[in-house]
């Protein structure tokens, strides 16, 4: 499937609407593994590019969703049921649902839908908007924000980082770093970091404490290119945008760090939406956050990097199943935020390294983060997705993003207790 997606994305022309790529027809199917041969078959059809895996957890019982064209859906099928592996069909026609999300996105006419200096979470933002919202913050509350560029996209898009600061003028604390938004089309990710964002800056009051020792520094959208991509011509793109072969562009910004890179569940082909680049940081906006990263040497405690979908907070390894030293350290951490959101709204997280709970990924910023960056805690965090859709309908953007914040928030407070003990300590 990303073989054919390549080559209209290539070979296409000047008409946005025309060349939007249609998935008029492809079904969306849910099953669970319930024993070892059921996952090893589902392992292996996720190795064939024309199944989109949304999900492939390791842990028998948990959702499984695919993305199947129409030609290859009675194959599909009758491998499941030869694998007695009972389905339902989710989305009969994701195409339908993918154009009714794109007309209503793009029903608001300025995107921004909401007063200067605020931010609205009832569309998914567009790049601009997200860069004149964080330019306002930084005008309005400049004592307490700063937006700096860490670098250019391919397509020469700056990739924004805020920090966000109590204001008290004290250099070199402590710091708790997020992304979102490396995986082009989990447009969930972005609106969360904006509303982390908008919670730190514009309701400060309220969160004041979680800025004392501590400064934010949040780089909301740091894939913009694969993003504003998958808003105008390929609602499923995930990569970059930058070309590998005259077919084929992007690569896999999460499968592109140095630390066992290519290794395991990657694709070494330039169509694979896996494809972990040309080499260890061959795009521009994996250079650029590992160099935050490591300008942030001793002082980030916490990175979290928000992803879609499937309520997971992960931690590493993602390389191999056996875990790091301080694993007991951060599986406690991040089960203060999955207790904190299921008391709240009562929605489950599944809490566990990536390789073990999800699916082996080598070359991830996770990985990169703990090993090479030297950051204590690092965390993913797969956002749900509310409904059949690959993100939330717009309707639940809000909803979504404030049960994100409340975990967040629960996860930073426990940081700053630990690392205050620590201190204590030394
Ligand atoms: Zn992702």
């Amino acid at each position: 499937m990303f073989l054919k997606l390549a080559v209209i994305a290539t070979l296409c022309c000047t008409n946005a609407l025309a060349n939007f790529t249609s998935y008029e027809g492809y079904k969306v199917y849910e099953f669970t593994a319930e024993n070892t041969t059921q996952q090893k078959t589902l392992e292996n059809l996720a190795q064939n590019n024309a199944y989109d895996f949304f999900t492939l957890p390791r842990i028998f019982g948990l959702p499984i969703r695919v993305l199947v064209a129409p030609a290859d859906q009675l194959q599909f099928q009758q491998t499941l049921e030869t694998s007695q592996i009972a389905y339902t069909t989710v989305n009969e026609n994701f195409g339908q649902s993918v154009e009714v999300e794109r007309k209503l996105n793009s029903m608001y006419p300025k995107q921004r839908n909401s007063a200067p200096g605020s931010i609205s979470f009832n569309v998914y933002q567009r790049y601009d908007a997200i860069t004149a919202y964080l330019e306002e913050l930084s005008k309005t509350y400049s004592s307490r924000v700063k937006v700096t560029s860490i670098g250019d996209s391919y397509e020469k898009r700056q990739l924004h980082a805020i920090t966000i600061t109590n204001g008290d003028g004290v250099a070199n604390k402590n710091v708790i770093l997020m992304d979102a938004g490396i995986h082009a089309r989990e447009w969930i990710a972005p609106a969360a970091a904006l509303y982390v964002i908008q919670q730190l800056v514009e309701n400060y009051e309220q969160n004041s404490h979680l800025l004392a020792n501590y400064d934010w520094i949040i780089v909301p959208l740091i894939n913009p290119d694969g993003y504003e991509y998958s808003h105008t011509r390929d609602r499923l793109w995930r990569k970059t945008r930058k070309p590998v072969t005259i077919f084929c562009d992007g690569t896999d910004g999460n499968r592109n760090f140095d630390f066992h890179w290519g290794e395991i569940a990657t694709s070494s082909h330039a169509c694979a939406s896996t494809f972990s680049g040309s080499s260890a940081f061959s795009e521009p906006e994996t250079q650029a956050l590992r160099d935050l990263m490591h300008s942030l040497s001793g002082r980030a405690k916490f990175y979290l990097s928000l992803h879609s979908f499937g309520n997971y907070l992960l931690y590493p390894w993602g390389y191999t199943s056996e875990l790091p030293e301080n694993w007991r350290d951060i599986d406690d951490i991040a089960r203060a935020g999955a207790t904190a959101i299921k008391t709240a709204t009562g929605t489950d997280y599944t809490v566990g390294s990536t390789s073990n709970v999800l699916y082996p990924a080598s070359g991830g910023s996770l990985d990169y983060a703990l090993a090479k960056a030297k950051i204590p805690v690092p965390m993913v965090m797969e956002l749900p997705s509310a409904g059949q859709q690959f993100d939330p309908p717009l309707s639940k953007i809000e909803e979504l993003a404030f049960e994100t914040w409340i975990g967040i928030k629960a996860i930073a407070e426990k940081i700053i207790e630990k690392y205050k003990l620590v201190d204590e300590e030394n």
